[in-house]
This record gives structure tokens, C-alpha cells and sequence, in this order.
């Protein structure tokens, strides 16, 4: 499973991080990204490793063991903008 943020509907409040913050975190624009820490893929991966890139385009794979928490920070937040991907 995959997931990605749409930005421009990402209103900045980070509940999404507070409930998994392995998989979600700000950037200085204030707004949530999603992101493949080196806990879970032994690496950690923001992507191009300075800008995450914004949309679809950042997606992230989701550990296994944050499945659960992710899909709460979809159904809790208020942007509505997280969506989840199932391969
Ligand atoms: S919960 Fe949704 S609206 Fe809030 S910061 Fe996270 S992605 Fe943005």
C-alpha cells in the first residue's frame, strides 16, 4: 500500500503526523508530506532528498505495521487530502 498528499488541500493542522509520524511530516511551507522512514526501509526517503515532490508525485510506501494508523489519518483529517493506495 501507497500514500500520497494533495497539498493544496492540506490545511496544515498535522494531525496527520501526530498520529503517525513515521509516515507523515511538515515541511517549512507548512503544509504535510508523506515520507519512507529508515526505521521501517532502512533508509529514510523524502524523495529527491531535499524537496519532497508534492502531490501523486510523493507518494510513499506505507510499513506494514503503520497500515492502521495511516488509514486513521486519512479518516481524521479534516483536508481530507490523504489518499491511499492499493497495489
Ligand atoms: S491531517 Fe490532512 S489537512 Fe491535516 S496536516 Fe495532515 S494532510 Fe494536512
Amino acid at each position: 500500500m501507497k500514500v500520497w498528499i494533495d497539498q493544496d488541500l492540506c490545511t496544515g493542522d498535522g494531525l496527520c503526523e501526530e498520529i503517525a509520524p513515521e509516515v507523515f511530516f511538515a515541511r517549512d511551507d507548512g503544509l504535510f508530506y508523506v515520507k519512507e522512514s529508515a526505521g521501517n526501509f532502512g533508509a529514510e526517503k523524502l524523495f529527491d532528498g531535499i524537496a519532497n515532490p508534492a502531490g501523486a508525485e510523493g507518494m510513499a510506501r506505507i510499513p506494514d505495521n503503520g497500515i492502521e494508523s495511516v488509514i486513521e489519518s486519512a479518516e481524521e483529517c479534516p483536508g481530507e487530502c490523504i489518499f491511499i493506495e492499493v497495489e
